[in-house]
């Protein structure tokens, strides 16, 4: 057999920086290694493997609708992708459902939603979408220049323009910022993911909402990362009180495979006519129908289990010796340890636990249905590698 690590190096592009580590199976919040090494998982894929590695009903629910209709173009309608569409109305509070296949696909939706309801209600110079610095959008030209963090742009320009950035949490300066640059919409992390596991103040969520509200303006929020029950409500925003006018989402939403879906609210849902957008996979048949069978169960019980395991996790880490600071919401939680992140997962690593970084900390995201047991066990092994 050939290495697969050696395959990797020579054939596939350059862009990650592995761990030294292939991971071949798993089950639940259980992967294992090619020689057979067992660790909990407490990555799941990045906030993806809702209900972990292998889980039976998902994957029933795909393979029954695999052998049934894998895909079909959407000039057809197909029975999964609009009982997925209620399904998330259901949940959220909007109208109407774009699907397409990742993160940053459901950006570009939800900016071009903005931008097209802008320049028809206000006029095309409202085209500015404000993000906040140190937000993460994803990896276009378009959600690249979304994603307010300098670091990520250079080398890549010039970027789509028409995106301007606020200091999280200074609803003055956002304020200020919206009365200087025409804004079709203001898009936020209620969380900011890989800025660093930081929620936003409750405050400046509802002051967002109410001036957009107040101004017109297309009130959005990347739920990509925290949605879909990662933070103990099935979206974010619902822990803040506030309904939007559009949402992105994914990441945990197809449970393994690739999806990314725009929620559009009452505002927004008939801004798209035939020809304005469009995704070739959207929609796609056994990846709804494995999204349906992920969102049907994330339910209160579920969600309550949640909040228990993040309430644990809190108290088991928060002040423990090597630990400065513990932050997060629901089962996204960045620790800031003395020693550096790297290490610390490294280590982690070692002893059988795997977890990922955010900037400077140490990122959990384990399965929302992680055992309790597992997840003491990841807890005391990531307490004794702070140390
Ligand atoms: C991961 C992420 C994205 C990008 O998603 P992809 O599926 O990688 O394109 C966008 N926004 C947020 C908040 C994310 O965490």
């Amino acid at each position: 057999m050939e290495n697969v690590k050696e395959l990797d190096k020579q054939y596939v592009a350059n862009t990650y920086a592995r761990f030294p580590l292939q991971i071949v199976s798993g089950k639940g919040s259980l992967v294992y290694d090619e020689t057979g090494k067992e660790y909990i998982d407490m990555g799941t894929g990045i906030a993806v493997n809702t209900f972990g590695v292998a889980d039976s009903e998902w994957a029933a629910a795909v393979t029954e609708q695999l052998m049934k209709l894998q895909h079909m173009s959407n000039l057809y309608y197909t029975e999964p992708c609009a009982k997925l569409a209620k399904l998330l109305c259901e949940k959220s509070g909007m109208k109407k459902v774009f699907f397409g296949n990742s993160g940053a696909e459901a950006n570009e939706g939800i900016i071009k939603a903005a931008r097209k309801y802008a320049a028809e209600k206000k006029g095309p110079e409202y085209y500015t979408i404000i993000t906040l610095k140190n937000s993460f959008h994803g990896r276009t030209l378009t959600t690249l220049a979304a994603t307010g963090q300098d670091k990520f742009h250079q080398l890549f320009t010039p970027l789509t323009p028409g995106f301007a950035y606020a200091d999280a949490n200074d609803l003055e300066g956002l304020k200020r910022l919206a009365s200087e640059v025409k804004p079709a919409g203001i898009l936020v992390e209620c969380v900011q993911g890989e800025g660093g596991v930081l929620p936003l103040t409750a405050e400046f969520v509802k002051g967002v909402a109410d001036l957009c509200a107040n101004e017109d303006i297309d009130f959005m929020v990347d739920e990509v990362q925290t949605g879909n029950g990662r933070t103990g409500k099935y979206f974010a925003y619902q822990n803040f009180g506030v309904l939007p006018d559009a949402v992105s989402t994914a990441k945990g939403l197809g449970g393994g495979l690739p999806i990314g879906a725009v929620l559009l609210g009452e505002k927004l849902k008939d801004v798209y006519s035939p020809g304005d957008h469009g995704s070739t996979f959207g929609g796609n048949p056994a990846v709804c129908a494995g999204a349906i069978s992920v969102v049907s169960r994330i339910d209160d019980a579920l969600l309550e289990g949640v909040k228990k395991k993040s309430e644990y996790i809190f108290r088991e880490l928060s002040g423990a010796e090597g630990i400065e600071s513990v932050a997060g919401m629901g089962l996204m939680i960045g620790i800031m340890t003395a020693k550096p992140a790297a290490d610390i997962v490294k280590a982690c690593m070692a002893n059988g636990v795997l977890c990922l970084t955010a900037k400077d900390k140490v990122r959990l995201l384990p399965a929302l249905n992680i055992p309790q047991e597992l997840l003491e066990k990841a807890v005391a092994v990531i307490k004794e590698c702070c140390k």
